[in-house]
C-alpha cells in the first residue's frame, strides 16, 4: 500500500534503515486489515552500529551535569504532556488497550521524566567517618557506559521510559529495542528524546524481533541489559549476559493472587477484580489471574464479578465507551483458547466466556471474551503457568493460612492483594506474601511511578524499577578514600596495638 509508512531505526542522531534493507508489519490487534507501517527487521549489524554510536557519546554526555541531564528529561516530559493524547492514540492502535489506558501509560512516562529531572540534583552517595585519623572516605555513583534495553509490548512507552530515562539520566547512552508487536510506540517515544534535544548517540533505536535482541544480548560492549518480557526469554539471556560478565536486570512474568476474605468489602473486592483481571485483557505482567477467596463469600463474588464482567464493552480501543480491548496477536488467541481445553481437562468449569469473542466489528481482531474459572485447585495448570489474557481462576480456601499458602505455590512472585477489614491479616500479608508488590484493599495493578517494582522467584533477578532505587541498577558505585594525614597510614593494622 502506498500510503502506509516505513519507518526506520534511530542510530547516531540518524533515522536509517535496517542493513539488510528487510522490514516487517506492524498491524492494528482489534482491526487486522489496518496496517500501522514497516519497520526495519535489524540483525547484528544495525546493532553494532547503535553500540558504536552510543559508545562514541558516552564521554560527553557521562561528564555533562547530571542537573543539565535533568533538564533535557524535563522537556522529555514537557513534550510528552503536550503530546499524551496522540501518542495514546498511535499506542491504542497498535496494541489494542484503550485510549484511557494508554494515556495512562504516556502519563506514567511523564512521571518517570519529572523524576528523573529531580534525580539530577541527588544522586547521591555516602560520606562516612574513616577509622583512621586525617581521612576523609565516601562514595560516588558513576555511570556504566551502553545500556542494553529490551522490552515487551504491552507497556509499549512506560516500560522503556522506566529503564531510559534513569539509565541516561545516570550518565549512560542507550540501545533500546521496542517489542517487534508494539514499534510505532517506541518510535514515538524515541521522536521524542530527539525532538527535546538528547544529543546524538546518547538514545539510539533499533527496531526488529527477538535476533535483534540477543545481538543487544551479546555485543561484548554492551555493559549493562535492562529486559521486561517472559521468564523464558528472560533465563535465556540471563545465561548469556552472564557468561561475558554483563549486568543484567529482569522483570518477567506473574501469576498474581487476589485474596478475598470473609470479612472484605465485597464491592470493593469486585471493582478491583474486574480492574485487574480484566483491563489491559489480562495481558499485564500484574494482572490479577487467581482470585483466592474464601468459602463465605465465594458463592456471592463469584456472582458479582459474573454479571460485572458481563457488561464490559468489547472493542478497539480509540472508540468510545470501550472498556477492553484485544489480544495482542494470533499466537496470543491460541494461547489463550488452548488453555480452555486445559481447564477442563484438568476438570475446572468455565463459569463464564471461555471463546473468542466475535460479531459487533470484532471479527477482524484477537478478542477473547473475559473469562471466570471456577472449581479451580491450587495444582491445576490454570492455577500455575501464566496464561496472560482475561482469564480468572477461582480458587476455594477456608482460612487466611491457606490463602498465603496457596498465593505462595507458584514460581512466579511479582504483584498481590489482599482485601480484609481485619488489620492484623493485613499487616501479615505484607509480611508473608512472597512478592515484589502487595495492595491492601486495592487490585493488583496500579504502580506509581516513584515507587520500586519488580518481583521475586521467576518474576525477577533481585534488581528493581522505579523510583529511587532503579538509580542503583545504572550506576557503579566507587569508593574514594583521600589520606591527608601526609604519611602511610595501614588500615586494619596501625589502629590496633596488637
Ligand atoms: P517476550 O519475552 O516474548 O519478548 C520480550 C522482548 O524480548 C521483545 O522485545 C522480544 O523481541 C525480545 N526477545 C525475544 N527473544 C529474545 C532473545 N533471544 N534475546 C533478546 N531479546 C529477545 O515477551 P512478550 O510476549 O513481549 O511480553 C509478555 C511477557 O512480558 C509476559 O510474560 C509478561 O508478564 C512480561 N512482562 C513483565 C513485566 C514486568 O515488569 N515484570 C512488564 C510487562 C510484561
Amino acid at each position: 500500500m502506498p500510503d502506509t509508512p516505513t519507518f526506520q531505526n534511530y542510530i547516531g542522531g540518524q533515522w536509517v534503515d535496517a542493513a539488510s534493507g528487510q522490514t516487517f508489519e506492524s498491524r492494528n490487534p482489534a482491526k487486522q486489515s489496518d496496517l500501522v507501517g514497516h519497520f526495519p527487521q535489524s540483525g547484528a549489524e544495525d546493532v553494532a552500529r547503535a553500540v558504536e554510536a552510543a559508545e562514541k557519546a558516552f564521554d560527553a554526555w557521562r561528564l555533562t551535569p547530571a542537573p543539565k541531564r535533568g533538564e533535557i528529561l524535563k522537556r522529555v516530559g514537557d513534550i510528552m504532556t503536550e503530546r499524551k493524547s496522540e501518542i495514546a492514540h498511535a499506542m491504542t492502535r497498535e496494541m489494542g488497550k484503550p485510549h484511557f489506558e494508554t494515556k495512562g501509560d504516556v502519563q506514567e512516562a511523564i512521571d518517570t521524566a519529572y523524576y528523573a529531572m529531580t534525580m539530577g540534583r541527588q544522586l547521591f552517595g555516602h560520606t562516612v567517618p574513616s577509622e583512621m585519623t586525617n581521612k576523609f572516605n565516601m562514595t560516588v555513583r558513576r555511570p556504566i557506559g551502553v545500556c542494553g534495553l529490551i522490552t515487551a509490548w504491552n507497556f509499549p512507552v512506560a516500560v522503556p521510559t522506566w529503564k531510559m530515562f534513569p539509565a541516561i539520566l545516570s550518565g549512560n547512552t542507550v540501545v533500546f529495542k521496542p517489542s517487534e508487536d508494539a514499534p510505532h510506540s517506541g518510535m514515538l517515544l524515541v521522536q521524542v528524546m530527539e525532538d527535546a534535544g538528547v544529543p546524538p548517540g546518547v538514545v539510539n533505536l533499533i527496531q526488529g524481533a527477538g535476533a535483534a535482541g540477543q545481538a543487544i544480548v551479546d555485543h561484548p560492549d554492551v555493559a549493562a541489559l535492562s529486559f521486561t518480557g517472559s521468564s523464558e526469554t528472560g533465563a535465556k539471556i540471563a545465561g548469556d549476559a552472564a557468561r561475558r560478565h554483563a549486568r543484567i536486570s529482569l522483570e518477567m512474568g506473574g501469576k498474581n493472587p487476589a485474596i478475598v476474605m470473609e470479612d472484605a468489602d465485597l464491592d470493593l473486592a469486585m471493582e478491583g477484580l474486574i480492574w485487574g483481571a480484566y483491563g489491559t485483557t489480562g495481558q499485564r505482567c500484574t494482572a490479577t489471574s487467581r482470585l483466592i477467596v474464601h468459602e463465605d463469600v465465594h458463592d456471592e463474588l463469584v456472582e458479582r464479578v459474573q454479571a460485572k464482567a458481563a457488561e464490559l464493552r468489547l472493542g478497539y480501543g480509540n472508540d468510545a465507551g470501550v472498556d477492553v480491548g484485544p489480544l495482542i496477536n494470533q499466537k496470543a488467541l491460541d494461547k489463550v483458547s488452548g488453555y480452555m481445553d486445559v481447564a477442563r481437562e484438568d476438570g475446572a468449569t468455565i463459569a463464564m466466556g471461555g471463546e473468542r469473542a466475535t460479531g459487533d466489528g470484532l471479527d477482524d481482531g484477537f478478542f477473547f471474551q473475559p473469562t471466570l474459572l471456577t472449581g479451580v485447585t491450587r495444582d491445576m495448570r490454570v492455577a500455575r503457568e501464566e496464561i496472560f489474557g482475561p482469564v480468572l481462576s477461582v480458587i476455594k480456601i477456608k482460612s487466611f493460612d491457606e490463602a498465603i499458602e496457596v498465593a505462595n505455590d507458584v514460581q512466579y512472585g511479582l504483584s498481590s492483594a489482599l482485601y480484609t477489614a481485619d488489620i492484623s491479616r493485613a499487616f501479615r500479608a505484607l509480611r508473608d506474601v512472597d512478592a515484589g508488590i502487595t495492595y491492601i484493599n486495592g487490585p493488583t495493578i496500579g504502580a506509581e511511578a516513584h515507587m520500586s517494582f519488580g518481583g521475586v522467584k521467576a518474576t525477577g533477578n533481585g534488581h528493581r524499577e522505579g523510583g529511587w532505587e532503579v538509580y542503583d541498577f545504572y550506576t557503579e558505585t566507587k569508593t574514594c578514600y583521600i589520606d591527608f594525614s601526609g604519611g602511610l597510614q595501614r588500615a586494619q593494622i596501625d589502629n590496633y596495638d596488637d
